[in-house]
């Protein structure tokens, strides 16, 4: 095994599917499976969910609500969204617990580091909801944040694409898959793996952050599990 605690950050777009908006909930069961198939072979998972297939601050500040405000609406979406992931990962036989950024004790348990550590030595997913509980951050800084108070071995950033490339493969048919690059380069050469505070947070605790497509089928699996070279690795 790679890893024995691994923290899965998941984008709210990959739960919208091909919709582009809300739940595909046939994309949200295949992922499921995914993510069930590495916790039943040991490996622990904390999770933290985004909020984007509903909505995101910074774009509803564009059209005209308060940016505080507009944060909070996207800390809630990420908490629907934990909610939909818990029901489909017990589905699957998976025990799971949600904790939220910001009480709400009647849905959900508050964070607590010491519970959610506990939660994850007994096997349970852990799902991080409402980011960091604060306005003007995001859900990769939350990830990043919880990938240092639960010790994991690392940051996973699953998303729709193959990993970081050397150009934007939409614009670059011939674009390369970079499979491993240190911190440094990633910030030389200005690949926007995460923002710039979650990235920090990485750096500087250590913590690699991995980056490969949770579409494909297998995919989370053969790297965590059986090892296989696939996605990007910074460290
Ligand atoms: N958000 C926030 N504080 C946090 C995390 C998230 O205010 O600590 C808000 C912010 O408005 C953000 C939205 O929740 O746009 C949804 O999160 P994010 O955009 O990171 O979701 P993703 O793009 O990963 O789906």
């Amino acid at each position: 095994m790679r890893f024995k605690r691994v923290l899965l950050k998941l984008s709210g777009e990959v739960l919208s599917g091909s919709n582009g908006f809300g739940f595909d909930f046939d994309a949200v069961r295949r992922i499921g499976e995914e993510i069930v198939e590495v916790a039943q072979s040991g490996i622990q998972i904390a999770m933290v969910v985004g909020g984007g297939n509903m909505l995101r601050g910074r774009e509803l500040e564009k059209l005209g609500v308060e940016r505080a405000q507009a944060d909070y609406m996207g800390m809630l979406a990420t908490v629907m969204n934990a909610l939909c992931l818990q029901d489909v990962l017990e589905k699957f036989g998976v025990p799971t617990r949600v904790q939220t950024a910001i009480e709400m004790r009647q849905m959900a348990e508050p964070y607590i580091r010491r519970r959610a550590l506990r939660h994850l030595e007994k096997g349970r997913i852990v799902i991080f909801a409402a980011g960091t509980g604060s306005p003007y951050f995001s859900t990769d800084t939350a990830a990043a944040l919880r990938a240092a108070e639960m010790e994991a071995d690392c940051l996973l950033k699953a998303t729709k694409v193959d990993g970081i490339y050397n150009a934007d493969p939409k614009k670059h048919p011939d674009a390369v898959l970079l499979h491993r690059l240190t911190y440094m380069e990633a910030l030389r050469r200005q690949f926007e793996v995460m923002d710039a505070a979650a990235f920090s947070l990485c750096m500087e605790n250590a913590i690699p952050i991995v980056v490969l497509n949770i579409l494909q089928k297998g995919n989370l699996k053969n790297f965590l599990v059986k090892g296989t070279d696939t996605g990007t690795i910074v460290s």
